[in-house]
């Protein structure tokens, strides 16, 4: 946003309604809501809306969840997490002022070309990493980062989007949530875990990125459970990828949690040294 957009921002006092934006297109539907492009009126600086019924977030009882998710999303300040510039509400509606991400989901670029280079997945895990390290740092672990929930703004630079399940803590943590693939066994066992989950996730994601499906892929949950569980990793002939992106990716998925590459280590290793572009940006 622009100086008077911020400055707007910070004033506190005056506060955003839905006549400070001209509506665009649709962006995407949610479970929750629908997200449209848009453009604030005085500055003309395009930004997401992401529209939210009220009645939805009453019926599901999130109301706490959706609150949390918008206070860390809003404080957080980096360049590879989607920001959340303010929100404001209707009888009926939540509207979330967020970022706009240009060039949509980075699950949907992965599907296209079904896998990235090793050029390209080694500079989205040092975006991931430097991100979730920004995230540790505040004392949130993120625990949902899977390729739907990852957007690429206009030069491809990857952008976490959501928040829904994040919690701001400085504890260990046992709830169980998430999608089954990228989950790291204490996780599936409903044990204590904290943030090493998303350094097992990084591990599945670089894993998808260069194989185009998550390694621990099965016909039913179950089998996939017992295939995180039994940590059943193996790398296929084909496609040819280097040796040094498998020992990463072995590193990261350890069952002992402790023993996970840390984010730092992560940063360091020869392969996304070698990879990764430091812009953080992305030509596919
Ligand atoms: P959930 O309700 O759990 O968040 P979701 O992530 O599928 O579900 P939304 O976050 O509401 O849904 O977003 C719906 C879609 O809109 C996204 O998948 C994405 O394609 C698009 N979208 C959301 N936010 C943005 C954004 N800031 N910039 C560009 N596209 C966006
Ligand atoms: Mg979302």
């Amino acid at each position: 946003m622009d100086t008077k957009t911020a400055e707007r921002e910070d004033n506190r006092k005056r506060e955003w309604s839905l006549q400070d934006f001209e509506i665009g297109r649709p962006l995407g539907k949610g479970k929750f809501g629908r997200v449209y492009l848009v453009r604030e009126v005085e500055s003309k600086h395009p930004v997401a809306l992401k529209i939210i019924f009220k009645e939805q977030i009453e019926k599901y009882k999130i109301q706490h969840q959706l609150r949390r998710e918008m206070e860390i999303q809003s404080s957080l300040r980096h360049p590879n997490i989607l920001r959340l510039y303010g929100w404001f509400h209707d009888d009926e509606r939540i509207f979330l002022i967020l970022e706009y991400a240009h060039r949509g989901e980075l699950y949907r670029e992965l599907r296209k070309h079904r896998r990235f280079t090793e050029q390209q997945a080694a500079t989205y895990i040092a975006s991931l990493t430097n991100a979730l390290a920004y995230c540790h740092e505040n004392h949130v672990i993120h625990r949902d980062i899977k390729p739907e929930n990852l957007l690429l703004d206009h030069e491809g630079r990857l952008k976490i989007g959501d928040f829904g399940w994040s919690v701001q803590s400085r504890s260990k943590r046992h709830t169980m949530c998430g999608t089954l693939d990228y989950l790291a066994p204490e996780m599936v066992e409903n044990k204590e875990h904290d943030y090493a989950v998303d350094n097992w996730t990084l591990g599945i994601l670089c894993y998808e990125f260069l194989y185009g499906a998550p390694p621990f892929e099965a016909e039913s949950q179950k089998d996939t459970f017992r295939r995180i569980m039994k940590v059943d990793l193996s790398f296929p002939s084909a496609p040819s990828i280097s040796a040094e992106a498998k020992h990463l990716i072995s590193r990261l998925l350890v069952k002992d949690s402790s023993k996970r590459l840390s984010l730092q280590k992560i940063m360091e290793h020869p392969w996304i040294i070698k990879n990764a572009n430091p812009r953080g940006t992305c030509d596919i």
